[in-house]
């Protein structure tokens, strides 16, 4: 199969790589040009658990020079995603597919207007990566990955799909409710990222103080108002499970806190923002997501403003 990575950050350079090591034709694509010329000169280089290994996938910022894909991936963070579209629209094969597994909900939605909607598959991956610099990844964390068709009933590509990253031990299955899943990685991101990005605190920390996990609590039971408002199925233990997510990373910076600490663009209008646009369309009120998501705008607008 000959698939097309969109955004070779820390997710898509693994995904790129373990799909190399499986034996598929994959193209790196990314905007980053010491990273695209070091991936080609040097292969790319994954760090797992103190070994490293090198595999080589091809690696361009030109999108032309791929020709077409039967599988378009993408993994810029979700302020790209608008630009992704753009580009996949460009690669994915008449019969091929899109794949989503960023974080944040919007992205499968932006996709499904630059290419049919009904090639997009969406999901979430436990798998986690880190970049450590151009050519250069740590798989830091392995886990499911669950895809689904985001548009419409039909499992058929999708089962293709987790077959094709299954064989690269990237451990897929295929979901009932592809929605619901969306959401419920979007609850723990709400809950989490913005409250340790604003404050500097590692995820851990939001359990230390009540002031914290109620202000995290509250957030997360806003967004389950909202999700339970478009009828998308919740379960009653979300917040349990996102201070046991908290509390599993506990020594991890958030990767929106890291966006912070680095003065790069976060993620916050897919996660908190999302939740505060979806509210205002079917009317539910989310003061506290509303909140978090002002301050994490200003943050970012006021960069380098000293
Ligand atoms: P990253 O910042 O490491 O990588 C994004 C890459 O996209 C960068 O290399 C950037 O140069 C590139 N890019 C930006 N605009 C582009 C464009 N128009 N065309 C091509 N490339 C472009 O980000 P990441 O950590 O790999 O995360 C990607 C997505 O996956 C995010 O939505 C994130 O929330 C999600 N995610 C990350 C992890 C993780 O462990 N890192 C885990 C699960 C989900």
């Amino acid at each position: 199969m000959k698939i097309a990575v969109i955004g070779a950050g820390a997710m898509g350079s693994l995904f790129g790589g373990l799909l190399t090591e499986a034996g598929c034709e994959v193209w790196l694509l990314d905007v980053w040009e010491d990273h695209v010329k070091t991936l080609n000169q040097n292969g790319l280089i994954i760090e797992r658990e103190g070994t490293t290994r090198v595999v080589h996938p091809k690696a361009t910022t030109d999108p032309s020079v791929i020709g077409k894909a039967d599988l378009v991936i993408v993994f810029v963070k979700s302020t790209q995603t608008a630009a992704a579209g753009k580009t996949a629209a460009q690669l994915v094969q008449p019969d091929g597919w899109v794949l989503t597994l960023q974080n944040g909900m919007g992205n499968a939605d932006i996709l499904g207007r630059a290419v049919d909607s009904g090639k997009v598959l969406a999901g979430t991956t436990s798998h986690g990566a880190t970049l450590l610099g151009p050519g250069k990844i740590r798989h830091a964390g392995i886990g499911p990955t669950q895809i689904g068709p985001w548009a419409n009933e039909d499992r058929t590509m999708a089962e293709k799909v987790a077959g094709v990253l299954s064989e690269a031990g990237i451990s897929t299955e295929v979901a009932d409710n592809v929605h619901a899943l969306v959401w419920h990685k979007l609850f723990i991101n709400v809950g989490i990222n913005a409250i340790t990005a604003l404050t500097g605190i590692k995820n851990g920390e939001i359990l230390d103080l009540d002031v914290t996990r109620e202000l995290s609590r509250k957030a997360v039971e806003e967004a389950m108002a909202v999700a339970r408002a478009k009828g998308v199925p919740v379960a009653e233990d979300v917040v349990d499970h996102v201070f046991q997510v908290a509390e599993a990373t506990a020594t991890n910076r958030s990767s929106m806190g890291q966006d912070i600490d680095n003065r790069r663009l976060t993620e916050i209008s897919a996660i908190n923002g999302a939740v505060v646009r979806e509210a205002k369309a079917c009317g539910v009120v989310t003061p506290v997501n509303d909140t978090l998501s002002a301050l994490v705008e200003t943050l970012q607008a006021h960069y380098g403003k000293g």
